[in-house]
C-alpha cells in the first residue's frame, strides 16, 4: 500500500479509532495536538505527536497551514481528518493534493458540492432522488414569506452551509417569519461565514434515516444499510441505531438505492452517508444532505456487517478496489449507540468540564466503547463535550435495548456530569421500546426527564 503513514488531523475519540484501524493496517500515526491536549489518550497511543498551536482550534484544529505543514516535516504519506474541523472543508483537501497528501476522504469537488445544501439538493432531484418541497433560495424576508404562502405552514428556513444543526429555524405562521428569517440568517453567517437561507416544507412526524456508502476508485459503490438517527436534541444526534425499525421492505430499499444512486452519479469515492428525512404519515421520504466523511455513529453499522469503515476509508484512498460486492453484504443483528457527554443533564445540560476522577465503563460480549476518556483526564473546555460513544450489539432491537440498559447502568464516572441518567432514562421509555418516536421526541422527553429531576 502507497500509504505508511497518516497524520490524523482531529483530537477525541474519533483520533483514537484512526489510530486503531491505522495500526491494525500495519500504518505509523502522527498525531496533531493542540496545547490542550498533549497528554491525551490519542497522544499517548500515536507513533508520533506533534504540537500544531493553542487550545482554540481555531489556532490548531482548524489551522490548515500548521496541520500541512506538521503532516510534511513528519512526512506522512496521507491525512485523515475525522469529522468536524476540517474533515469537510474542500480548500483543505485540495491544500492536502497540492502539497503531495493523500486526503482520507472523497475529491474536493465532490466536498463543495455536497457542502451546499442547495447544490445537493438540485443534484439529488436532477438524479431522481426525491426533495422535500422547499424553495430554492431564500433572499430576503419578504421571498421567505411568500414561499412559506406557497410551500403551505409549519416551513423550516435552513441554511444552505448548513451543518451540526446551525442556522435551522421552524416557522409555524407568518408573524413568527421575520425574527426567524433574522436569528437564521445571523447563526449562519457567524457558524459558516454564509448567510444563504433555503427552505422545506416542515414534516411533522418525522425520522432520520441515513444510509452509510463506500465507493472506490475504481467505479464501485456499495451501500452498508441504513441507521436510524431520530432521537435529536436541537438537530444533533443522541442516540443512533442499525438497522432501522418499522420501514417496509419496499421504503428500506428504495432509500438504500437513493443514496447508491446519488453517489455513482457524482462520481463519490470514499465514505459517505446519504441523510434522508421519512414522512411517517405519508409513507415518503426525501433527501436531507451527504455528509462526505466518516460519521460520529458509524459504529452501528460496523457492528451489523462486520466491516471496519475507517479501515475502508484508508484502502480506498491508497487506491485500492473494495474488494467486494453488494451482494457480500450482509447483516447481523442489531445494535445501538449511546453518545455520552460531559453535560449535566438534569441543569438543561450545561457543560461540565473538569477531571475524571473515576472511570469505570462497562465491558463484556456485545460492549463496545469507543473513547478518549480514562481515569485522570480532565476534559477541556474548549471542544465538544463528547466523552464517548457506547455500543451494543446484540441479536434483535429487545436485546439491544436490554444490553444498553445494563451497560448504562454499570457506567462509573465520577468528577464530572454526565449524560448517562438522561440516556437510562430514554432506554427505559416504553415510547423508545416501541419505536414510537420521531425527531421531535427526544426534545420533548428531555423535558420530562428534567421536570421529573427537579421534582425529586
Ligand atoms: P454526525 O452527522 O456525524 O452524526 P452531528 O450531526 O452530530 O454529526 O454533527 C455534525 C458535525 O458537526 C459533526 O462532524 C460534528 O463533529 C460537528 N459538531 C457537532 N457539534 C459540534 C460542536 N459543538 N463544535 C464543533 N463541531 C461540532
Ligand atoms: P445539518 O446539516 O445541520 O445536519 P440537516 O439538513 O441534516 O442539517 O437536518 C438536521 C435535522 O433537522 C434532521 O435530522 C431533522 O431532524 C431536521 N430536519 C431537517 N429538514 C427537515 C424537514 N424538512 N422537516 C422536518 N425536519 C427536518
Ligand atoms: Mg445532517
Amino acid at each position: 500500500m502507497n500509504i505508511k503513514r497518516v497524520f490524523v488531523a482531529n483530537r477525541g475519540e474519533i483520533a483514537v479509532r484512526i489510530i486503531r484501524s491505522c495500526r491494525a493496517l500495519n500504518i505509523e500515526t502522527v498525531l496533531g495536538v493542540s496545547d490542550a491536549d498533549r497528554n491525551s489518550l490519542g497522544a499517548q497511543l500515536a507513533d508520533r505527536v506533534i504540537c500544531i498551536g493553542p487550545p482554540p482550534s481555531s489556532g490548531s484544529y482548524l489551522n490548515m497551514r500548521a496541520i500541512v505543514a506538521a503532516a510534511l516535516a513528519a512526512k506522512a504519506d496521507a491525512v485523515h481528518p475525522g469529522y468536524g474541523f476540517l474533515a469537510e472543508n474542500a480548500e483543505f483537501a485540495a491544500m492536502c493534493a497540492e502539497n503531495g497528501l493523500i486526503f482520507i476522504g472523497p475529491s474536493p469537488d465532490n466536498i463543495r458540492q455536497m457542502g451546499n445544501k442547495l447544490e445537493a439538493r438540485s443534484l439529488a432531484a436532477q438524479f431522481g432522488v426525491p426533495v422535500a418541497e422547499g424553495a430554492p433560495r431564500i433572499r430576503t424576508y419578504a421571498e421567505a414569506l411568500e414561499a412559506a404562502e406557497r410551500i403551505g405552514y409549519p416551513v423550516l428556513l435552513k441554511a444552505a452551509a448548513g451543518g451540526g444543526g446551525r442556522g435551522i429555524r421552524i416557522v409555524r405562521d407568518g408573524k413568527d417569519m421575520q425574527s426567524a428569517f433574522e436569528s437564521a440568517s445571523a447563526e449562519a453567517q457567524a457558524a459558516f461565514g454564509d448567510n444563504t437561507l433555503f427552505m422545506e416544507r416542515y414534516i411533522e412526524k418525522a425520522r432520520h434515516i441515513e444510509v452509510q456508502v463506500l465507493a472506490d476508485t475504481h467505479g464501485s459503490v456499495v451501500h452498508l444499510g441504513e441507521r436510524d438517527c431520530s432521537l435529536q436534541r436541537r438537530y444533533q444526534k443522541v442516540i443512533e441505531e442499525a438497522p432501522a425499525f418499522g420501514l417496509s421492505d419496499d421504503l428500506r430499499e428504495k432509500i438504500r438505492q437513493s443514496a447508491v444512486t446519488l453517489a455513482k452519479n457524482i462520481g463519490y469515492r470514499s465514505a459517505g452517508t446519504a441523510e434522508f428525512i421519512v414522512d411517517v404519515e405519508r409513507g415518503t421520504f426525501y433527501f436531507l444532505e451527504m455528509n462526505t466523511r466518516i460519521q460520529v455513529e458509524h459504529p452501528v453499522t460496523e457492528e451489523i456487517t462486520g466491516r471496519d469503515i475507517v479501515r475502508d476509508q484508508i484502502r480506498i484512498a491508497a487506491g485500492e478496489p473494495l474488494g467486494f460486492t453488494q451482494e457480500d453484504v450482509s447483516f447481523k443483528g442489531w445494535a445501538i449507540e449511546c453518545r455520552i457527554n460531559a453535560e449535566s443533564s438534569v441543569h438543561n445540560f450545561r457543560p461540565s468540564p473538569g477531571t475524571i476522577t473515576k472511570w469505570e465503563p462497562p465491558a463484556g460480549p456485545g460492549i463496545r466503547l469507543d473513547t478518549h476518556s480514562f481515569e485522570g483526564y480532565t476534559v477541556p473546555p474548549y471542544y465538544d463535550s463528547l466523552l464517548g460513544k457506547l455500543i451494543v450489539h446484540a441479536e434483535s432491537r429487545e436485546a439491544a435495548i436490554d444490553g444498553m440498559l445494563k451497560a448504562l447502568e454499570r457506567f462509573r464516572c465520577e468528577g464530572i456530569e454526565t449524560t448517562v441518567p438522561f440516556l437510562k432514562f430514554v432506554l427505559n421509555h416504553p415510547d423508545y421500546q416501541n419505536g414510537l418516536v420521531t425527531t421531535r421526541w427526544l426534545e420533548q422527553t428531555a423535558g420530562q426527564f428534567m421536570a421529573q429531576a427537579q421534582s425529586s
